[in-house]
């Protein structure tokens, strides 16, 4: 783990007691019932709050973010991905599919065009370097080899030489999307094996074995997560994140087109302004992201999430980080000379 800002909590002292280091309030009972946040991390389990950092402390590093559709990231993890880019990672983003049974366009050929074009405007607005379309067919995941997948994913971590990945959670519970669970399982695969060199040797002519050393993996069904990450910052970069995706999902137009739609009838909401673009943003902002979260994306309220842990909005996930090297540490404090 690199986020030095992070404040560790075991949760007994979270359940104990209502203020912790850097004046951060807590509900005392929160943890006694699954809150906003979903399922609690077990027992004994440090939650991390991850804050934004100043300057570029990840300059150097690559992250690669992968999604089998073309609003995931946008729905669940913009926010820490934007803020992940602005502290210096140059980030590659992943999309699995073609998306070609979803969203607007009355062909297969038409519906692939349209979530491309989304996909890229998405990927422009966040400031991913480079955009991979893997091309699997939309909610058939299943009936490829997983294999081929965990390989080609390999050769892009070596590549890329990855240090960071955004995903789905491999281990979510009632995740009803194949597209979702296959990838995440290929993905979590493709990343431990990356490193290894007896894995697909024939690409060692070409890149060098390279493991990916930490994982944010989020979820849209109840997740033992460990980790919030603050991105009050970024909300407005992950609204915009959304307006981006037109092609479907709950964002891209639907705040115009509602304007546009009770104008219609006479009437408005003042929530949605008085043009397209304030009627795209106050929609995602309010209401997808925060008032109607669960119903439109499967999700709590970023807003909420974030209020429960005393900030203004977050996103969660199950993280992993580095792996403490016991034997290592023991030597370099115990070893002494011949
Ligand atoms: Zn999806």
């Amino acid at each position: 783990m690199n986020i030095e800002s992070g404040n560790k909590m075991k949760r007994r002292d979270f359940v104990g007691k209502t203020m912790i280091a850097g004046g951060m309030m807590a509900p005392a009972a929160g943890l006694m019932s699954p809150g906003p946040q979903g399922r609690p991390v077990p027992p004994d389990e440090e939650i991390v709050i991850e804050r934004a950092v100043a300057g570029r402390p990840h300059e150097g590093k690559v992250l690669a973010v992968i999604q089998p559709h073309c609003d995931d990231i946008a729905y669940f993890a913009a926010g820490t991905v934007a803020k992940l880019i602005h502290e210096g990672y140059t980030a590659y983003l992943i999309r699995t599919t073609n998306d070609d049974a979803a969203g607007s366009g009355s062909s297969y050929g038409e519906r692939v065009l349209n979530n491309e074009k989304s996909n890229e405007a998405f990927a422009r607005v966040m400031g991913f370097k480079k955009v991979y379309d893997l091309g699997y067919r939309n909610h058939r995941m299943d009936e490829y080899n997983i294999q081929e997948i965990k390989g080609r994913l390999i050769f892009l971590f070596r590549l890329l030489k990855v240090d960071t990945i955004v995903s789905f959670d491999p281990w979510d519970h009632y995740e009803e999307n194949p597209d979702h669970y296959v990838t995440a399982r290929a993905v979590e695969a493709a990343r431990w094996m990356a490193g290894m060199g007896t894995d697909y040797p024939e690409q060692l002519e070409v890149v060098d074995p390279h493991p990916v050393i930490e994982r944010y993996y989020y979820a849209r069904g109840p997740q033992v997560f460990n980790r919030i990450v603050d991105i009050s910052g970024f909300i407005d970069r992950k609204t915009e994140a959304n307006m981006a995706v037109i092609a479907q999902g709950s964002g891209g137009h639907a705040g115009s087109n509602l304007r546009k739609r009770l104008a219609a009838e006479g009437k408005k909401l003042p929530l949605l302004g008085n043009d397209d673009r304030t009627a795209d943003f106050n929609y995602i902002k309010n209401f997808m992201l925060d008032m109607y979260s669960e119903q439109m994306r499967g999700i709590p309220s970023d807003r909420e999430l974030g209020k429960y842990y005393g900030l203004e909005w977050a996103e969660r996930f199950r993280y992993f980080g580095p792996q403490k090297s016991g034997l290592n540490d023991y030597i370099s404090k115990n070893a002494v000379k011949l």
